[in-house]
């Protein structure tokens, strides 16, 4: 059994000049103890004393007694059977200790002040918030009005725990338990409901380095498309096509290529010819871009926007300022096999990558729109 401590509260306490602290923290049940500043209800407390000084040890393995020495040494202490036991403990920076096997592969410096908005925290709203957070993102605003349901679970991130919560805070916890620093916002109406969310939602969106449109309403992708239009923000539209067996992620960078409505129709019509008439589809359901499918399936769609999102953020820092990968702008993902008439069928995985052109009849960025974009200065200068 081993305990793992806030490198940041063990500082504070050998500085400061209290004798004894008390914290909160996890016991899991004859595995560990974790005292880090995390979400959720705690059941272990932790009383950090100075050398020296007398305490009295609880009979319970949930209450652990550290001393600390002059010289910062660290002793940590549990009661077991009645008999007083040294448990091995180990210091931990969350913001350091947990990326660091990234270094090398990632640049995780330059993802700390960097900010992603992520409108729509279902399926795959929730997969790329985590895995943002295990890349090393520094803050993330947080978009849904919908709360957890049981069908919700299958392909959430978050668990049954969660079931009647906003999705925003479900996933707010889930990201603060990845990285406690994280800073995180969350809005929780419906981002085009009313002027005052269109207002307040253009806002945000203003202080965000990259915009991820992973909502399930129509409404919502072309106000996001917008959003990006007008901010100048590149952003990346992440979607699910019939019963999941296929998806894109078109990533949109303002006056260059085309933006999320330019070729949508034709996109959605081919995605139903290569999909094939499934057993169990009704008529016109490619319409729907978010469809029933499994978090596999979910995920390998989320997990593209992932690194889409990851090129983009760290470009915006790079000598070259544009991601190198911006020659294709579409990636369309299969998850199942065109099936048999009457018949599902199998389980795949295949990616093939497109470059879409804007097109000049498009309603958001064709000549005759109303809607002035502004191409980001970092991105594009
Ligand atoms: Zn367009």
């Amino acid at each position: 059994m081993k305990l793992y401590l806030s490198e940041t509260w063990f500082r504070k306490f050998l500085e400061g000049e209290e004798n004894a602290c008390e914290y909160e923290g996890f016991y899991n049940e004859g595995e560990s103890w974790v005292f880090l500043p995390l979400p959720g209800s705690r059941n272990a407390s932790l009383r950090m004393i100075r050398e020296g000084m007398k305490t009295e040890f609880s009979d319970s393995s949930s209450r652990v007694s550290a001393v600390v020495g002059t010289d910062g040494s660290l002793a940590c202490f549990a009661s077991r059977d009645g008999a007083i036991m040294e448990i091995d403990a180990e210091l931990v920076s969350p913001s350091h200790d947990v990326y660091s096997r990234n270094h090398g592969l990632l640049e995780t410096r330059c993802l700390q002040n960097k900010t992603v908005f992520i409108g729509g925290c279902g399926s795959v709203g929730s997969t790329v918030a985590a895995e943002l957070a295990k890349a090393g993102i520094g803050r993330l605003v947080l978009v849904d009005p919908d709360r957890l349901t049981p069908p919700n679970i299958c392909r959430h991130q978050a668990g049954l725990q969660h079931l009647g919560r906003l999705k925003v805070n479900a996933v707010k916890d889930l990201v603060l338990s990845i990285n406690p620093f994280i800073e995180v916002e969350t809005f929780s109406e419906d981002m085009c409901g009313t002027m005052e969310a269109i207002d307040k939602t253009t806002r945000i969106a203003e202080t965000c380095d990259l915009l991820m449109c992973t909502t399930d309403t129509d409404n919502s992708r072309i106000f996001m498309n917008d959003l990006s239009l007008g901010s100048g923000k590149p952003s990346i539209h992440a979607g699910l096509h019939e019963r999941a067996s296929s998806g894109i992620v078109q990533s949109v960078f303002p006056g260059r290529g085309a933006c999320f409505l330019c070729h949508r129709e034709k996109i959605l019509t081919e995605a139903r010819k290569e999909n094939g008439n499934l057993a169990y589809s009704v008529e016109n359901s490619a319409l729907v871009p978010i469809q029933p499918g499994i978090s596999s399936q979910i995920n390998a769609v989320a997990e593209v926007a992932v690194l889409k999102a990851l090129e983009i953020l760290t470009a915006i820092d790079s000598e070259e300022g544009k991601p190198s990968g911006f020659g294709e702008n579409l990636t369309f993902i299969k998850t199942r096999e065109k099936p048999d008439p009457g018949r599902d069928g199998h389980l795949t995985f295949s990616a093939a990558h497109f470059r879409l052109e804007a097109s000049e009849k498009c309603a958001a960025c064709g000549t005759n729109s109303s809607l002035k974009q502004a191409a980001d200065p970092l991105l594009f200068s």
